[in-house]
């Protein structure tokens, strides 16, 4: 058994206080792990706090545990003091947000299955053998006695699910489809996890539709690009969470290596992502950027002028696209 693993275990049995956090931005993977332990954690009889320090997106209130996660600042205000931090699916301290300041003189315990974590809690369980942190908190939970039910089992799937882009991609391998099969066997239900993206906003088509428009290609096709700025969403009445998924749109056209999506938010950051399909590193590209994420997708955030950091994040690109290629990455 993992040591780090066997650490946490022993951390949240002598716990009373627990505060689980994810990352901003969060995705599917993010939040499923934040509440399956929260949930899970709660049923032992401890006292949990779930905290998230950022919206979450509207398309996952269809799951209504969503509902307890709470605001840094509601959490700041209520006075709760943990005893112990456990953060998951977050690679860097800067990825919890505020949740950082709840950090000082207390045990923080990693769960995270990103190549680029920096290993900044007490204890780190970090694999990324493992294609969603879903899996690990699977995992823990089982380890601890957790009771599952088709409630639990489904929150807990849909990370597993999201992550792998509902089994598609190339994390999606047995040990994955093997903990769903679990989940499964427990009452998760597939068909409430995919009902949350059957639910678009028609004015998501229609953001859909102004980013095809700006859409661009290069190095032979291999390299696909497009942006939304912060007038375009207003334009089409959407806000940043409403793009979920175009940068996967780009990566599905024929011959595309390297698929990047900009997305100016409305604080006037740029959010980078970057999806690949066979043999392009976009972790290395975004870690150059200051971000981080997996091998087949990543991310980075920046500051500035969109158009200024299109262009400094395609420079790089090309560089080392062309640097992967000769070095014989292409398979
Ligand atoms: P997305 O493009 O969906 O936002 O993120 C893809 C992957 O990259 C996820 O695994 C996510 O955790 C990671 N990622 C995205 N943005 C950032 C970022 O700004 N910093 C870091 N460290 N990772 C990021
Ligand atoms: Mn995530
Ligand atoms: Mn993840």
């Amino acid at each position: 058994m993992n040591r780090d693993f066997l650490s946490i275990v022993a951390e949240i049995s002598n716990a009373g206080k627990i505060l689980v956090v994810g990352h901003i931005m969060p995705d599917g993977d993010d939040i499923s792990s934040v509440l399956s332990l929260s949930i899970g954690l709660s049923r032992l009889g401890k006292d949990v706090v779930a905290g998230i320090d950022w919206r979450i997106p509207w398309y996952f209130y269809d799951f209504e545990e969503t509902g307890i996660v709470r605001s840094y600042e509601e959490i700041e205000n209520s006075g709760f003091s943990p005893d112990l931090v456990i953060c998951v699916d977050a690679s860097s301290p800067d990825r919890v947000g505020r949740f950082q300041n709840f950090f000082n003189g207390r045990t923080v315990c990693v769960i995270d299955h990103h190549g680029t974590n920096t290993l900044f809690g007490t204890h780190n369980w970090v694999d990324t053998k493992f294609g969603s942190t879903a899996q690990m908190v699977f995992r823990l939970n089982q380890a601890l006695e957790v009771p599952y039910d088709e409630r639990l089992a489904t929150i807990n799937l849909m990370g597993i699910a999201t992550d792998t882009g509902f089994f598609r991609y190339s994390n999606a391998d047995e040990l994955a489809f093997s903990d769903a099969a679990k989940l499964v066997s427990m009452g998760a239900k597939a068909y409430l996890v995919s009902r949350i993206f059957e639910n678009k906003r028609i004015e998501q088509f229609n953001l859909l539709s102004t980013m095809i428009q700006h859409l661009r290609m290069e190095m032979n096709g291999q390299l696909v690009y497009s942006y939304l700025s912060k007038e375009d969403y207003e334009k089409n009445n959407c806000n940043e969470d409403d793009s979920g998924g175009f940068v996967g749109e780009l990566r599905s056209i024929r011959g595309v290596e390297l698929a990047i999506f900009f997305s100016e938010y409305t604080d006037g950051e740029v959010h980078v992502s970057f999806r690949s399909k066979d043999w392009f590193d976009c972790s290395k590209l975004a870690v150059l950027l200051g971000g981080g994420g997996h091998p087949r997708a990543a991310g980075c955030t920046l500051k500035g002028d969109l158009f200024a950091i299109i262009d400094e994040v395609l420079k790089e690109a090309r560089a080392l696209m062309s640097i992967q290629i000769s070095a014989g990455s292409v398979g």
